[in-house]
């Protein structure tokens, strides 16, 4: 969805490059997208044409690769492209684009935008003329590597191919390692690497290493870097006086000339997409990015996400498996208690006497315990209280949530129900909400354990990097000996004194109305069970009120490939990703009555297209398989299904109200095809907004 312009010009001009052109009454800055052979068929008389004026030198031009790839992620995540190449991220000077987003009467920004740089690549002409420092990095900083890292690493080819790598290690099997001689072989042939993490709270850690390793060779990359940092970082990597970068998602629109190698490491982390302005996943682009450079790209993960996992088992990516500790450390032992049976005697529902006592006995060793609540926005489910049955929706297989205490509402299809008096399974009348925070508990362990130091980890507490560092510094020194802490405290950190964790309400994670919950809820408890007994014994105790749940199983033994395995059947059965691509269109108003008008107006004429679009891809001429698969017992799934529009489940925030509709469809293109005609057929409204969230994460 963006507007290009047609200029001539006799001057010899590539593809990426800038110059000055005429605009209205102004001179502006455009980027050369490509040549027309065929100007006629643009239907514009050639004296109408304007020419470009100069080409402007300031800056060498965009690779091919990288103006490819921005137009990949302009059109997929439909973002206009004169916004993308004037994001600030995109630029080493970092002028603030001075409200240069000049709408046309369409509403879509102009491509052509003034006052505007970009990632500037060197070519070939002058790449030869920067001075390349020496190389310098230094082998005497290589741990030796064990058996399973060295075949890992031998089975990974640094070369000029596009291939994807997917290393599934345990916690603390050592994935850095493997990561630094990669790193190191890009370096040595001359190339440069990106290191991808998801926050920006895991740099310290890891450049402490990198840097043990490639000193002055690093570049760091994220948004609590300052401006004028940035744009240091950002002449050091093109000239190439520094070749390793590390950094959150937007470190990949930094410039990158001698681009080698792209390691993405906590693979599954949904951090890695972006939630505002260009929602883009920078794991998937980093893919797409890396086809286009004919380059390697290693993921790396304990949990790996499922799509990801999925495509190991049909080859397309290389797996790679780490099965042990680095330091032959046991895995944590995982003892599961039935907090049903816990709530009669101990002094808190959510504490067991078991957990208590271990903590005295821990804490009196000098030890670090970590007790963790995964608490995440308002959901509120329903569970029986003496059989653990959750109320799920019947067309979305997705726990359902209450509202007002009465009602019980789907976040997919917003199905309603009453809330029902007894459990349909053991006909208890005693249902639990769960809905206990890391506040209440962090309260009541100081009360506890007065004696202690507690601190408590979550969003809400901790909200700039200072605070993050300060905390990481904290539990390092074991100032504290207490932690408390949502997911937050579940991403790679690596706390070596920390011997005891207890998850505190474990089954709620899976309930949480996302298709996903499952697959994240698994996937922080085994993180968070990963940060116990790194340098030494560890222990997990997991309270559940639901202890038979079978996910328990898998995490008693740390087997993430059946939990996989197991979970995955249901996302097949029900067309959920990785089975399906999804997208959903977020329709935001400051008026409740126009917005529900305006997105019941936008569903149908989505249910429209998509009509035509199924009728032409299913003509005779190209039949496909997908829609005839049925009869097998499974739900049959339309090749395109709409979805709504529903009321967002966080339906007003900041006095906007929020709408959405769902769009399923197991192809892409499908998907693309569909977005571009709906957005050509929507008014644009001045109090409404429209906003394309493609393979969302978040459904709130
Ligand atoms: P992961 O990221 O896989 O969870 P890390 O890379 O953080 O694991 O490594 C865990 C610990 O093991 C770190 O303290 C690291 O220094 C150590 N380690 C990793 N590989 C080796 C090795 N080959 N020899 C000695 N120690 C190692
Ligand atoms: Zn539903
Ligand atoms: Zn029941």
């Amino acid at each position: 969805g963006s507007k290009s312009f047609l200029y001539k010009s006799k001057l010899f001009l590539k593809a990426g490059q800038r110059v000055k052109v005429p605009f209205g009454s102004r001179e502006i800055t455009g980027f050369i997208l490509e040549k027309v052979e065929n100007p006629s068929s643009f239907d514009i008389p050639l004296i109408k044409i304007k020419s470009i004026l100069t080409a402007d030198e300031s800056q060498p031009p965009l690779s091919p690769e990288k103006l490819d790839w921005l137009q990949w992620l302009s059109e997929y995540y439909h973002y206009p492209l004169g916004s993308l190449l004037n994001l600030n991220f995109l630029s080493p000077s970092f002028k603030k684009p001075k409200q240069t987003k000049k709408k046309t009467k369409t509403g879509e920004s102009n491509l052509i935008n003034s006052k505007t740089t970009d990632p500037a690549e060197p070519t070939p002409a002058n790449l030869n003329s920067i001075i390349k420092k020496r190389l310098s990095f230094s082998e005497e900083a290589f741990l030796k590597l064990t058996p399973e890292q060295e075949q890992c690493v031998k089975d990974i080819p640094i070369d000029n191919s596009f291939q994807v790598h997917l290393i599934h290690g345990i916690t603390g099997s050592g994935k850095t390692e493997v990561y630094i001689r990669l790193i190191a072989q890009a370096l040595k042939k001359g190339g440069q690497a990106l290191v991808l993490l998801p926050e920006i709270f895991l740099t310290p850690q890891i450049v402490k290493r990198l840097s043990h390793v490639f000193p002055e060779q690093i570049a760091l990359w994220h948004s609590q870097i300052t401006k004028a940092t940035k744009k240091k970082e950002a002449q050091a990597l093109l000239e190439g006086s520094k070749n390793l970068l590390v950094g959150t998602r937007s470190a990949l629109f930094c410039p990158l000339p001698k681009l080698a190698l792209i390691l993405v490491d906590e693979e599954h982390d949904s951090s890695f997409k972006q939630e505002d302005s260009l929602r883009y996943q920078a794991r998937d682009s980093a893919l797409v990015l890396a086809k286009k450079k004919k380059i390697p790209v290693i993921l790396g993960s304990a949990t790996p996400d499922f799509s990801s996992y999925q495509k190991t088992l049909n080859s397309s990516y290389k797996l790679h498996e780490l099965k042990h500790r680095a330091l032959r450390q046991k895995l944590p032992e995982v003892t599961v208690i039935d907090l049903k049976e816990e709530r009669k005697k101990s002094p808190f529902f959510w504490l067991s006497d078991f957990l208590l006592e271990r903590m005295e006995k821990t804490l009196k060793e000098g030890k670090q315990v970590a007790l963790f609540l995964n608490r995440r926005g308002q959901a509120k489910t329903l569970s029986c209280a003496s059989c653990g049955y959750v109320l799920k929706c019947s067309n979305c297989d997705i726990s359902l949530t209450l509202h007002q205490n009465n009602y019980l509402i789907c976040h997919y299809c917003s199905h309603l129900e009453s809330k029902p008096h007894r459990c349909p399974e053991c006909h208890s009348d005693h249902w639990l909400e769960k809905g206990l925070g890391t506040q209440k508990v962090e309260e009541e362990i100081k009360k506890l354990f007065p004696q202690y130091k507690t601190l408590r980890a979550d969003r809400d507490s901790i909200s700039s990097q200072q605070e993050l560092l300060n905390f990481i510094e904290k539990v390092e020194n074991q100032e504290i000996q207490i932690l408390i802490g949502t997911q937050m405290l579940a991403k790679g950190l690596n706390f070596p004194s920390l011997r005891l964790v207890g998850l505190l309400l474990a089954d709620m994670d899976f309930n949480f109305p996302d298709f996903r919950a499952e697959e994240r809820g698994f996937q922080t408890l085994l993180q968070m069970a990963g940060r116990a007994g790194r340098a030494g014994l560890g222990e997990v105790i997991l309270q559940s009120f639901y202890p038979e749940h079978p996910n328990f199983q898998f995490l008693k033994s740390h087997d993430y490939k059946s939990f996989f395995l197991k979970s995955i059947q249901s996302r097949e059965t029900w067309a959920y990703p990785p089975f399906s691509k999804l997208c959903l269109l977020k329709i935001d108003s400051l008026k409740e009555k126009e917005g529900y008008a305006f997105a019941k107006e936008l569903a149908k004429t989505t249910r429209a297209l998509s009509k035509e679009i199924i009728e032409r891809h299913s003509s005779p001429s190209c039949h496909s398989r997908e829609n005839k698969k049925d009869g097998d017992g499974r739900k049959k799934i339309p090749l395109i299904q709409v979805l709504g529009p529903s009321a967002a489940p966080l339906m007003k925030i900041k006095n906007r109200y929020r709408f959405q509709i769902l769009i399923k469809t197991k192809n892409h293109q499908l998907m693309s095809r569909l977005l571009e005609k709906t957005i050509k057929k929507t008014p644009k409204k001045s109090f409404i907004q429209l906003k394309i969230d493609r393979d969302p994460y978040s459904m709130l």
